[in-house]
């Protein structure tokens, strides 16, 4: 798909010519130019020509069929990967990358072992999520939610990622709500002060994996350039500002950060930095997301029993958690397992 000229054809066209043809795409997901029947046969023809819809990419089904993995191959032949995750509850949510690759390296991470390649543009980010609304318009359906968890540091391509997600909840393209967008940081600060300004207060998660800076740095080298007390104090001001709950995403890995120590510690920043001492009931704003590791070679996942023991600690110290449900397993569609070979 390539919209970069779509300006220039229409340029001799009224004005609402323009915005029908941004609906056409954004909102009613053609996938073909010809669907647009409004236009003239010439107009279409040039069109299909010189702003073409087509979508390159290769498609990944698991074996419940809960999930789909897209291989989506960029006009100056680079591959990003976005994942459809298909809840029971009927909610549509694609994971859509930020940038191919990533610069910050952590080392549990399959992205982080490519290197940055580049940033994607808004269109870019925005195409993965039209390529799955074209997938459910078959069955009538549509994307519900979309979250940044999937290649890339989106707030090192922030400009990008916040036009995307204007669109993205424009009420004239795909209308969805800023309570279901989701983006997810290892935590770059100026990032997160950036989005408590906007006025769009989408849904912020910080990448934390471990309750001390000795061991975050270990497995994730920005640490040394952002500090977790850094990191804290803007998620705080942050929540000053916006009054959001912040979600705190912790993978669990085996013999690494999984011990009954590491939740006590991950208790005591989870509760000093909600300002509420952390009673049963308390509707504070910090919660952590559990999330199980996805072997990607490096290390190896706690086992269920660790994962028992690290959520009775959290549940005993009243710490408001969820644990993320494993999509994709068989077709290396979960989070942090994304990664092509260009
Ligand atoms: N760069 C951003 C967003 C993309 S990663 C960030 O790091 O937050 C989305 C989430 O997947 C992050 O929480 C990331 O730490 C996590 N992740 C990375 N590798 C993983 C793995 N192998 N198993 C489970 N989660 C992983
Ligand atoms: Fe980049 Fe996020 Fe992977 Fe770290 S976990 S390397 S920040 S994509």
């Amino acid at each position: 798909m390539d919209l970069e000229n779509l300006e220039k054809v229409l340029e001799n066209e009224p004005k609402y010519r323009l915005k029908q043809a941004n609906e056409a795409v954004f909102k009613n997901f053609i996938s073909n130019w010809e669907e647009a029947t409004f236009f003239t046969k010439d107009l279409r023809d040039k069109l299909n020509k010189e702003c073409p819809l087509e979508i390159r990419a290769s498609v990944l089904v698991s074996k419940k069929e809960d999930s789909v993995k897209a291989k989506i191959t960029l006009k100056d032949g680079f591959e990003i990967e976005t994942v459809l995750m298909r809840h029971a509850d009927g909610r549509n949510t694609v994971c859509v990358s930020s940038q191919v690759g990533c610069p910050l390296g952590c080392l549990f991470c399959a992205t982080g072992k490519m290197g940055l390649k580049r940033s994607l543009t808004s269109e870019e980010i925005l195409e993965q999520v039209v390529f799955f609304d074209r997938y459910l318009k078959k069955e009538n359906l549509h994307v519900t939610n979309v979250t940044y968890m999937g290649m890339g540091e989106p707030f090192l391509n922030y400009d990008n990622v916040l036009k995307s997600v204007k669109i993205l909840n424009d009420y004239k393209y795909f209308n969805i709500g800023v309570r279901s967008i989701s983006v997810s940081t290892a935590g770059i600060i100026e990032g997160i002060k950036k989005l408590s300004e906007e006025s769009l207060h989408i849904n912020l998660a910080i990448s934390l994996h471990a309750p001390t800076d000795k061991l975050r740095r270990e497995l994730m080298p920005i640490d040394k350039k952002y500090p977790l007390e850094k990191v804290l104090k803007a998620v705080e001001e942050y929540i000053e500002k916006t009054k959001r709950k912040v979600m705190f995403e912790y993978v669990l890995i085996k013999d690494v950060n999984d011990s009954d120590k590491h939740a006590e510690e991950l208790a005591k920043i989870m509760s000093r930095h909600s300002g509420i001492p952390p009673k049963a009931g308390n509707n504070h704003l910090y919660f952590v997301n559990l999330i199980l590791y996805n072997d990607t070679g490096v290390f190896k996942a706690s086992d269920t029993k660790r994962v028992e023991k690290f959520r009775e600690v959290l549940e005993r110290l009243k710490i408001r958690y969820t644990q993320r449900y494993r999509f994709g397993d068989d077709i290396a569609a979960a989070c942090g397992q994304f990664a092509t070979n260009k």
